[in-house]
């Protein structure tokens, strides 16, 4: 069916990114795969195409519109050339809106207009080694010391990890308070004695994304970093989790597709038994179920990203998406490698890198089972 949810200026901004991807990512990307980080550099070329921070107001050096759909379409140009190590997705749909809602004015004039440039690269830290799913058994601490509030503790899987200058750390600011209550967000930037990183994770894909451990040894950081309010933290990251959800579930419909497209060649091109593989009926129903699941999901995250657009989208709506949508992606990749018989397998095929590098899109930002969690209760049971 025809897709109606992008207009020319949104298909201008694809083609901006596309033509910059063409020529300061895709030739690189193999080498950053085995440097185990991108070229920090494509940051600031990215700032300066106007890829970063589109909904971040002018004044501070963003596009000044909110509207979700410039982010998907950012996001589908990188999944559709297998970028998966540039994190822009999670700097300009995760960390961005914590900075733009929940920042002072002073704040934003110091982290706003870096964030655009590309010259402040963000992160955010929730994971620990012994909490992930379970985010109220956070065990870093932030203790108020004068001006100061004093960090100590550690995480772990940290997106842009090892690149980023501005860290939104959660961590306990009231040790007494229960459960959800008594967590903050704190901004830690780079340099401030006592923030060390760990490794560069070592993972089955996404080999040029760097996620790694940070630790927190006595970290002063200056209480004028709060962000948002104090001990609110639990409840600020549930106001922001469906875009994270929704950036997810965008991302998985677009790697879905990209994969499928390039399956679809594949299997006419291909031959056994001298006919092209597709033709076969079982790998034709395995192809038709595949493009049918794909069309649904399509309209669906379309009307997904005009709901969030219009302020109505709700943390059911992101858990349903990003459970439905990774789940699909997952089998529909593992299908189009199966298609590909051993070729795809090798890694100088962009299936078998989508099978690794998407493997993850069903946990991270929250598993399916904590996704189905989510939904599970709004339904009273
Ligand atoms: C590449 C990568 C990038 C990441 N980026 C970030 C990042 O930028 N920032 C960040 O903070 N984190 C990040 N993460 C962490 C990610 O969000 C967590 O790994 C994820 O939330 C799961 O937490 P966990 O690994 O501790 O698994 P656990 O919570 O230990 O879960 C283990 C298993 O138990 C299941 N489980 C847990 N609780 C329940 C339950 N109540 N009911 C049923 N099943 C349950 C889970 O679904 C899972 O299958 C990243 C992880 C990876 C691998």
């Amino acid at each position: 069916m025809r897709r109606t949810l992008y207009d020319e200026d949104h298909e201008a901004f694809r083609s901006i990114a596309r033509t910059f991807l063409a020529k300061e990512v895709v030739p690189f990307h193999d080498e950053w795969e085995s440097e185990g980080q991108v070229d920090r550099r494509i940051w600031t070329l990215a700032g300066a195409q106007g890829l970063l921070g589109t909904d971040v107001p002018e004044q501070y050096g963003g596009g000044g519109i909110k509207d979700f759909r410039y982010n998907a379409v950012l996001s589908e140009e990188t999944i559709a050339v297998g970028a998966s190590g540039v994190g822009f997705t999670l700097h300009n749909d995760v960390t961005a809106p914590y900075l733009v809602e929940f920042t002072t004015d002073e704040q934003k004039q110091r982290w706003l207009p870096g964030f655009c440039s590309g010259e402040i690269i963000t992160a955010i830290a929730m994971t620990e080694p012994g909490a992930g799913s379970d985010l109220q058994g956070i065990t870093t601490t932030a203790r108020r010391d004068g001006d100061d509030f004093v960090l100590n503790g550690s995480k772990t899987f940290i997106t842009n990890g090892i690149h980023a200058d501005l860290v939104l750390v959660v961590a306990r600011t009231d040790p007494e308070a229960k459960a959800a209550h008594g967590l903050s967000l704190i901004a830690v930037e780079r340099g401030m004695p006592g923030f060390e990183r760990g490794r560069n994770l070592d993972k089955i894909g996404m080999k040029a994304q760097d996620t790694a451990e940070l630790f927190f040894d006595d970290v002063r950081v200056p209480a004028s970093n709060l962000v948002g309010e104090l001990n609110q933290g639990f409840f600020h990251l549930m106001s922001m989790l469906p875009q994270e959800r929704l950036s997810i579930a965008v991302a998985a419909v677009a790697g879905a597709r990209a994969v499928f497209d390039r399956t679809l060649s594949y299997a006419k091109e291909r031959h056994a038994f001298g006919r092209p593989v597709g033709s076969f009926q079982h790998n034709r129903f395995v192809l038709a179920e595949m493009a049918t699941e794909l069309e649904f999901a399509e309209t669906y995250i379309e009307k997904a990203m005009l709901e969030h657009n219009a302020g109505r989208y709700t943390v059911t709506d992101a858990a349903m998406a990003k459970w439905w949508t990774t789940e699909m992606q997952k089998r529909v990749v593992d299908r189009c490698l199966q298609l590909h018989g051993g070729y795809g397998y090798m890694r100088e095929y962009p299936i078998a890198r989508a099978y690794t590098d998407t493997r993850i899109t069903t946990i991270y930002g929250g598993t399916t089972e904590i996704m189905k969690e989510i939904v599970g209760r709004s339904l009273g049971v």
